[in-house]
C-alpha cells in the first residue's frame, strides 16, 4: 500500500487556521484595531468599502514597524507581544497569538505601509497568499496603514457565506463599538463608502458613551467604582429606567477585553431584581481590571470567553458594588449590611 499521508503547505494551512480568527470582515476590523491600540496609537482611523467585503483599512499613528519585521508580522505565530508561555500570565497586550495578519494574508489580499517611529523611511509591502509580491521603501507619516482587501477572494465558499452588507456592517460597528469604549483616551475615526460614521475625539470614558449612543446617555448612567486587592471595577451601569428590552447594551471588559459571560451577567441582573421588570435588561459598561495571572484569556482564538480563577468571589464583588452604586444613587432599598 503506497503512502497517504503528507504535510499541507503553509499557505493551506494558514487558510484553515484563518477560520478560526478571520470569520467576517468585522474579524479584521477588531484584530486590526487591537493591532493598532497595541502599537500605541493616539489617533486611529477604520476606512469601510462595500461592508468589509471589498477593504478593511485601518491607519494609525503608533510605532510603526521597521522593514524586516513588516515582512515578519505576516508569518503565522510571528509577534513581538510575548517569548514564552509564562508572558501570557502578565499580558497587558490586546494580542499575543499572531495570527491576525498571517490569517488574513491567507485568506485576503493585504497591502501595508509602515515607519517605526524614528526613522526617516516606511516600507511598502504587498501580501497575497504566502507571498511577498513587492517590497519598496516608501514615504509616509510614522504608523501603520494596514489593507485588507476582497476577504476570500481565494475561498469562494466562504465568501459565499458572507451576510448582506446591512448585517455585515453592523457587525462591524460591534467590533468598533467595543473597541473604542475600552479606549476613550484614544481618538477613533469610521469611514463606510466614503461617509464620515464615527469621529470620537479622546476623552472621558462617559465622553465615549455619550458620543456612541447619544445625549440620553448623559442622565442615564450611574458611576460604579469599586477596589478590592484582587479586583478593580471601574464604569456605569444604567439607571433602573433606562433599562431595555434587548441585552444590546451590556458591555463587560476584561483587562480592556471585551467579554461575554453569562455568570457575570447574572451578578449584574440580580443587583436589578425588584428595581426593573423581568423582561428588560440593565444597560452597563463596566471594566473589571484583574491580575492577567488569575484569568486564561487563551481559551478562545478571538478571547471573549475567559476563565477565572475565582469566579465566585468575582461574582460576590461585582454584584454588591453594583447594588452599592444603586444604592448610593437612592435607586435601591439601603443595603443591609448591618443586620
Ligand atoms: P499579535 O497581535 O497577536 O502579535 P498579529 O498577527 O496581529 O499578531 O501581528 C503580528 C505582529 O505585527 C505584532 O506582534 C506587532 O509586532 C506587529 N504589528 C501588527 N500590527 C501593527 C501595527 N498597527 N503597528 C505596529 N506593529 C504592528
Ligand atoms: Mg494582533
Amino acid at each position: 500500500m503506497a503512502d497517504i499521508i503528507h504535510l499541507l503547505s503553509d499557505h493551506i494551512a494558514n487558510q484553515i487556521a484563518a477560520g478560526e480568527v478571520i470569520q467576517r470582515p468585522a474579524s479584521a476590523v477588531k484584530e486590526l484595531l487591537e493591532n493598532a491600540v497595541d502599537a500605541g496609537a493616539t489617533e486611529v482611523q477604520l476606512v469601510i468599502r462595500d461592508a468589509g467585503k471589498e477593504l478593511v483599512q485601518v491607519i494609525d499613528n503608533g510605532k510603526g514597524m521597521s522593514p524586516t519585521d513588516a515582512r515578519m508580522s505576516f508569518e503565522r505565530h510571528a509577534t513581538s507581544k510575548i517569548n514564552k508561555i509564562e508572558d501570557l500570565f502578565s499580558i497587558r497586550t490586546m494580542g499575543f497569538r499572531g495570527e491576525a495578519l498571517a490569517s488574513m494574508a491567507a485568506v485576503g489580499q493585504m497591502e501595508m505601509k509602515t515607519r517605526q517611529r524614528g526613522t526617516e523611511l516606511g516600507t511598502h509591502i504587498v501580501i497575497e497568499g504566502t507571498e511577498v509580491k513587492s517590497q519598496e521603501p516608501c514615504a509616509i507619516p510614522e504608523g501603520t496603514n494596514i489593507c485588507l482587501k476582497n476577504l476570500f477572494f481565494n475561498v469562494p465558499a466562504r465568501r459565499n457565506f458572507l451576510k448582506s452588507n446591512t448585517t455585515e456592517l453592523r457587525n462591524i460597528l460591534d467590533e468598533f463599538t467595543r473597541v473604542v469604549l475600552a479606549f476613550p483616551e484614544i481618538g477613533f475615526r469610521y469611514q463606510s463608502n466614503g461617509v464620515d460614521q464615527y469621529r470620537l475625539t479622546p476623552g472621558s470614558l462617559k465622553a465615549r458613551i455619550v458620543s456612541l449612543f447619544g445625549n440620553s446617555y448623559d442622565k442615564k448612567l450611574v458611576p460604579v467604582s469599586e477596589q478590592t486587592d484582587f479586583l478593580n471595577i471601574q464604569g456605569f451601569v444604567g439607571r433602573p429606567d433606562a433599562a431595555m428590552k434587548t441585552r444590546g447594551m451590556q458591555y463587560f471588559f476584561l483587562n480592556k477585553r471585551f467579554i461575554r459571560s453569562n455568570y457575570l451577567n447574572h451578578a449584574l441582573t440580580q443587583a436589578y431584581e425588584g428595581l426593573i421588570p423581568k423582561d428588560q435588561f440593565p444597560v452597563f459598561f463596566l471594566f473589571l481590571e484583574i491580575d492577567p495571572a488569575r484569568v486564561d484569556v487563551n481559551v478562545h482564538p478571538t478571547k471573549q470567553e475567559v476563565k477565572f480563577e475565582d469566579d465566585k468571589l468575582m461574582y460576590a464583588y461585582l454584584n454588591s458594588a453594583v447594588k452599592a452604586a444603586l444604592a448610593r444613587n437612592n435607586m435601591a432599598p439601603a443595603l443591609d449590611f448591618d443586620l
